[in-house]
């Protein structure tokens, strides 16, 4: 009987390092371009088996102790690269001040990806369908990453450069940042897709502050559209000083036409990625402004 090349396929022979530092790891990528570091392993994993790549080295980062954390300091809320994802829907802090990304974790993959992936492995991966970007774009988060010239931070927004691909240069992701949220606010994510286990078709996270009942602020973050995650500006801009009524919702809901140019992949149309976008838009706009009249 004959099986498929891809079943058939056995992981090629690698390098396998198991660092205990992030400065060991650093010193391992700066002289291997081509390692690849190995978190939850979820996608590197199954990416190896298909050999859709073949690295000479895998550096294994999931013995560095520290860097699984959730913790509030003066800025805001500091997440550590190898958070899993349950780690995330268990959080009390993330249920309560930072919803979306809550909403985002708890319809993640199944209980055994979730207990694996971790939130570093998820931006590092670099999909526009990955589930924790809209809502880190709608917070306001910033990466930071080490290298071999040290430290440096970078918005969410500017971290991928296109589909699986970024602006890290050798670099180890250490920490997600998220900035301290103010006054009266509420955020919502959700996401479309195929069957109950499966990446986005189209997603949308909302954060909006509400001051003297006329919106102050919001960020509209639209994920899995096209190449890279988007920002819905024209209906941010149709919101703010208004009342959030549900009429100037559905009319600033439609206007996200204006800011995506969806496309045709193997999970869905152009066509049904605009229709739902507003839908999407509408409902998570809704209910973020819900969510801070109980602030
Ligand atoms: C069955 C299944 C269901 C899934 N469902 C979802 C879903 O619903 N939503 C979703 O968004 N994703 C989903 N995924 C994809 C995957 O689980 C996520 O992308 C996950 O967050 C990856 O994290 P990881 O720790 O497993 O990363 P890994 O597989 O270990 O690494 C992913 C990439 O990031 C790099 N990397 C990891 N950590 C770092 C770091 N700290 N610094 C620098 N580079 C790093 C790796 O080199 C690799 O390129 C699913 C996967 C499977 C197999």
């Amino acid at each position: 009987m004959s099986y498929p090349d891809k079943i058939t396929k056995t992981i090629k022979e690698f390098r396998y390092f198991s660092p205990k530092t992030v400065s060991e790891v650093v010193s391992i990528l700066a002289k291997d371009a081509e390692a690849v570091v190995l978190a939850g392993g979820t996608d590197v994993v199954p990416m190896m088996k298909q050999r859709e790549i073949a690295p000479e080295s895998v550096v294994n980062i999931k013995n560095i102790p520290k860097l699984a954390y959730i913790r509030e300091d003066r800025e805001g809320l500091k997440i550590g690269a190898l958070t899993t994802i349950s780690m995330l829907v268990e959080s009390d802090i993330i249920k309560q001040k930072y919803l979306a990304l809550y909403e985002a974790a708890a319809g993640f993959g199944t209980w055994e990806v979730r207990n694996m992936a971790t939130i570093g492995g998820n931006i590092c991966q670099s999909l526009p369908s990955g589930d924790t970007f809209p809502p880190l774009l709608a917070f306001g988060a910033e990466v930071k990453l080490v290298g071999l010239k040290g430290e440096r931070r970078v918005p969410i927004e500017k971290f991928c450069t296109g589909p699986g691909t970024n602006v890290l240069d050798r670099e180890l992701l250490v920490e997600v940042i998220l900035p301290k949220q103010n006054g009266k606010y509420g955020s919502a994510y959700d996401k479309k897709k195929r069957s109950s286990v499966d990446l986005a078709k189209a997603s949308c996270a909302v954060n909006v502050t509400v001051r003297d009942g006329k919106c102050e602020d919001i960020k509209v973050a639209m994920g899995a559209l096209a190449d890279k995650l988007v920002r819905a500006r024209t209906v941010e801009e149709a919101l703010k000083g208004k009342a959030l009524s549900d009429e100037v919702i559905e009319a600033a809901a439609q206007k996200v036409t204006n800011d995506i140019s969806p496309r045709t992949s193997v999970r869905s149309t152009a066509w049904y990625r605009t229709e739902v976008s507003k839908v999407l838009v509408r409902r998570m706009i809704k209910l973020a402004a819900e969510r801070c009249s109980k602030v």
